[in-house]
């Protein structure tokens, strides 16, 4: 399908045109690349690039809105025809949209309502999906959301400490650049020939506009950005974090009206406040020629960089890999070493040669780090213009599975066992025994139990599921993990990684172990099935329960298939609250497919 894609900023216009093949997962090819800006004085620049051709020159675009009237030209110019879909950049899909969308005149009006969180951009995104819908009134027109690949963060990260009226009222932190964080930390995982959903990942977007992203197992954990793109780094003409008291502090010293300290953390803070110029370049180089404030500028810039790399670390129990991205992060050897030079603590360091110019061409993603490093630290180019149109290709392939009901356990709290666990529990050589299988074949529960023991609260009497397992894993609800006292992880059965430890009592002996989990609620489907309901292993699915006013949905559902499995959803007592069923309830079920995750 051949996709064109655009990415309007605030002052500039980005385009791409690529093929991507039938399959999900098939290579996309680039066909064409584009980039307007600069935009003064009636006219502006214009950069074209295709495989055996280049150009830049400047033309009579006065604005965005003529520069996208003329790419139907350009295109024809350069012999660019066939397109199917058209995909674009919207900075913001508030809490409507954790994938891509079809721009339809009701998701239009939505986006449009979200101006407020973003007043520069939004308008910027819709008036060019106006333009290009009145050129190519027949093609599907597809938004790729900035905020999408961070919805799903846990409350934790998205909730600011404010009256709860301030919260109604929309206040919480967002999270942006997700289009390129999703790339790279898929293009890292690539690199580190490890799946995605098996890492730690920390993304340094560092442009223009500059976030961190804590990518978790394959989610955004967290993103430096909050609700607007103002939060976090310091940027080119953004400042980045600052004491929300400074606002009553300018108001009151300087008499400046909230608009105008708004406009100033925007426009004039960041690199710019700090030496004039908001271009590192320009930084770097009056830095190495003596100029202080420069300097002070570029210590800053790596120490904040530095500070959230620091926290995000910890946020996840440990990181595997850094990547830079972004005009700076691609680019520049030194901030790429300031900032990793204070991070030998925990067993990062950099190569020298590698750092100094790693080659980037072709979507490349080297690894620049010392021999022996703990922490692998890969630099690559965003491309967001390609994720964008792989997104659309998607979207627009996506089958939708043909609803079928799925019954629906509720699963209590258990603990899965195993040999050594038991062993420290009931005594060495002690079997467990049999009280009654369960529906998945060959696993059953166990007539023994064991307490659960945290620093707040114990629960006791908790089932043991057999068999025996390689490793020890506890399952408990979020509202165990609050009666126990212990932050528990929402994790796919399994993955234990990092998990927290927990004490377990038995008759003849306790232990410490880790491997507490909230477990993903997920599907387990025999092969036959799936098929039947067009699912696949890996997926993420949307589940929705009943219908009526106490109808629920449940997103993010994991679809396991497994031979002989049978087939049935899992979740827990808390969800089972929720949507009001309690155990082993059967209910109409109807799935949507949402994502993919790694395997
Ligand atoms: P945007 O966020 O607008 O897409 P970019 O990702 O192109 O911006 O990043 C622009 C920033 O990258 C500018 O501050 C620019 O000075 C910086 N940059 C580009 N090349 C280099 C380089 N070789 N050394 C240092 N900084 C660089």
């Amino acid at each position: 399908m051949r996709i064109l894609v655009f990415n309007a900023g605030s002052s500039s216009l980005k385009i791409g045109v690529f093929d991507t093949g039938g399959e999900a997962g098939a290579q996309v090819v680039q066909r064409l690349k584009g980039g307007f800006g600069r935009f003064r004085d009636g006219g502006c620049t214009v950069h074209l690039q295709a495989a055996d051709r280049s150009e830049d020159f400047t033309a009579p675009y006065a604005d965005l809105a003529a520069a996208t009237a003329a790419v139907p030209g350009l295109l024809a110019d350069w012999g660019v025809t066939g397109i199917e879909a058209i995909g674009h950049r919207i900075v913001h899909g508030g809490e409507a949209h954790d994938g891509p969308a079809t721009l339809d005149p009701e998701t239009l009006a939505g986006i449009e309502a979200l101006t407020p969180l973003a007043p520069l951009h939004i308008p910027a995104n819709l008036n060019v999906v106006r333009l290009a819908r009145a050129v190519w009134p027949d093609l599907p027109q597809v938004g790729v959301f900035d905020t999408a690949f961070h919805l799903d963060n846990p409350p934790r990260v998205t909730t600011y400490a404010v009256p709860q009226a301030w919260r109604e009222a929309g206040l919480r932190r967002y999270g942006f650049h997700g289009t390129s964080h999703q790339y790279v930390a898929e293009r890292a995982a690539q690199a580190m020939g490890q799946p995605l959903g098996d890492l730690r990942l920390i993304s340094v977007h560092l442009g223009n506009g500059a976030s961190v992203c804590a990518i978790n197992l394959g989610q955004s954990l967290e993103s430096s950005m909050g609700l607007t793109p103002l939060e976090g780094l310091v940027m080119g003409t953004r400042s980045g974090d600052i004491d929300p008291g400074a606002f009553g502090y300018l108001q009151r010293e300087l008499g400046l009206s909230v608009a105008q300290i708004e406009h100033d953390l925007y426009y004039e803070s960041g690199l710019k406040g700090l030496t004039g110029s908001a271009d590192m370049r320009d930084v770097e180089d009056r830095a190495a020629a003596g100029d202080a404030q420069a300097q002070l500028a570029i210590n800053l810039y790596a120490y904040r960089v530095r500070k959230y790399i620091g926290g995000y670390a910890a946020a996840m129990g440990g990181v595997d890999g850094v990547i830079f991205t972004g005009g700076i992060g691609e680019n520049s050897a030194s901030m790429r070493r300031r900032i990793c030079d204070g991070l030998q603590f925990f067993g990062l360091r950099l190569d020298h040669d590698r750092n100094l110019a790693p080659d980037l061409d072709n979507y490349a993603a080297p690894h620049i780090q010392a021999y022996g490093s703990k922490v692998a630290v890969i630099v690559t180019e965003t491309a967001e213009q390609l994720q964008i149109a792989r997104e659309v290709a998607a979207h627009l392939a996506r089958p939708m599975p043909a609803a079928r009901p799925i019954p629906i356990a509720v699963s209590g709290r258990h603990v899965h066992l195993s040999a050594d666990s038991l062993a420290a529990l009931f005594g060495e050589g002690y079997q467990l025994t049999e009280a009654k299988p369960l529906r998945q074949p060959g696993n059953w529960v166990a007539n023994e139990r064991v307490t659960l023991v945290g620093p707040k609260g114990t629960l006791e009497n908790v089932a043991i599921l057999g068999p025996l397992r390689p490793r020890t894993q506890i399952e408990v609800s979020r509202t165990d993990s609050f009666t126990l006292g212990i932050e528990a992880p929402v994790r796919d059965s399994g993955h234990l990684e990092g998990t927290p430890e927990i004490r377990l009592v038995g008759p003849a002996g306790q232990l410490d172990t880790d491997g507490l989990i909230v477990a993903a609620r997920h599907i387990h489907i025999n092969p036959a099935d799936a098929e039947a309901m067009g699912l696949e292993d890996r997926q993420l699915v949307r589940v929705r329960i009943g219908t009526g006013d106490r109808a629920l949905t449940f997103a993010r559902t994991l679809v396991r298939v497994q031979p002989n499995a049978f087939t049935e959803m899992h979740i827990d007592t808390d969800e089972g609250n929720a949507a009001g069923i309690g155990r082993d309830f059967v209910g109409q079920v109807a799935a949507g497919v949402e994502a993919f995750v790694g395997g």
